[in-house]
């Protein structure tokens, strides 16, 4: 049973759609985010690796959008799932006032910021703990900015406020098992799992307590499942910041894992300017709800391109899945 062997339909890549959405803020170095929809007989799928990847890469992302159009998702343990709000490098004031609006129980709380100090992080958490009370989560993420030693002292620091975990705090395995050793706060791997094998890699380097996992590069739900139950350790499901349709197949991992012990990172549909559902999958009371997007025309048109470029894209990844190992079986 493999996602890269039924890649889809003679003819899927040709009918796609293409989108262009503008994101709020910049992500990545990118301020649009772009993709293809496909309809298929089990509903609508999403193909939007970013630009620089090649058809290789893009090949597992090709996966997931086949297998949302034309198989559908794994039968759901739970009918919503609990999601994170997030909290940028911004001030406290900003900091507690996002909190407070995003109605969730657990925040990410964004950390070492290029060119802020110490001072400012702590001041974000403090403020962050206040709008959550003292029940709520707080998870920092640094992506891989810090040094094992600034990582250290940082986390104490912020631990002060109570700390779920603390996200990439440094760039490498070897760094992160360091931190993991020396503090007594959770680490959980972001930035190290890309790819289907990273996740074993991350619990052989005895690197992390959590794994973050996003469907579309890992080929699938069905193919994070397997990688999930290989790595044997905690998931946490994120974004790549798709639209509606492609966080559905996010929420499909979420509600499909044995155990969801943390909140998830899929509350991203804010950071967009528009949606090709006329339902976005938006959180309520810190929760999304467990269903498919149905692309709503009106909607899908306000943000359509020309979809040559991405048919083309969808082909060169449609004739790389058959050369892609099975995720997890190994
Ligand atoms: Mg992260």
């Amino acid at each position: 049973m493999t996602t890269a062997a039924t890649p889809s339909p003679a003819g899927a890549p040709a009918g796609g759609r293409s989108f262009a959405i503008g994101l709020r803020n910049r992500f990545r170095g990118i301020t649009v985010r772009e993709g293809m929809l496909v309809r298929g007989p089990a509903g609508w799928g999403e193909f939007s690796p970013f630009a620089e990847y090649g058809p290789r890469e893009s090949s597992r992302w090709w996966a997931c959008c086949v297998e949302a159009a034309f198989e559908g998702w794994p039968a759901p343990l739970r009918d919503r799932v609990p999601v994170n709000v997030t909290v940028p490098a911004v001030g406290p004031e900003r900091a507690h006032a996002i909190t407070a609006a995003g109605g969730c129980a657990t925040a990410k709380v964004k950390v070492a910021e290029r060119g802020q100090d110490p001072a400012e992080d702590l001041a974000r958490v403090e403020a962050v703990r206040d709008a959550l009370g003292p029940s709520g989560k707080i998870r920092v993420d640094a992506n891989g900015a810090w040094d094992v030693d600034t990582a250290v002292r940082m986390v104490r620091a912020l631990d002060r406020f109570g700390l779920e975990y603390v996200e990439q705090p440094c760039a490498t395995l070897d760094e992160l098992a360091e931190v993991r050793r020396r503090t007594d706060v959770p680490v959980a791997a972001d930035e190290s799992v890309r790819r289907a094998e990273d996740p074993l890699r991350v619990r052989a380097a005895g690197a992390a307590d959590i794994v973050v996992l996003k469907v579309q590069p890992l080929g699938g739900v069905r193919a994070a499942l397997r990688v999930a139950e290989a790595c044997g350790l905690p998931v946490v499901v994120s974004s790549a910041v798709e639209t509606s349709v492609g966080l559905a197949a996010g929420v499909a991992l979420a509600a499909a894992l044995p155990e969801l012990p943390h909140a998830c990172g899929l509350a991203t549909m804010q950071m967009l300017t528009a949606d090709v559902t006329a339902d976005p999958l938006l959180p309520q009371d810190g929760y999304l709800p467990v269903r498919a997007a149905e692309v709503d025309e009106e909607s899908l048109r306000a943000v359509e391109t020309d979809p040559s470029a991405w048919r083309a894209r969808a082909e060169a990844a449609r004739a790389a899945v058959t050369a892609l190992p099975t995720p997890g079986a190994g």
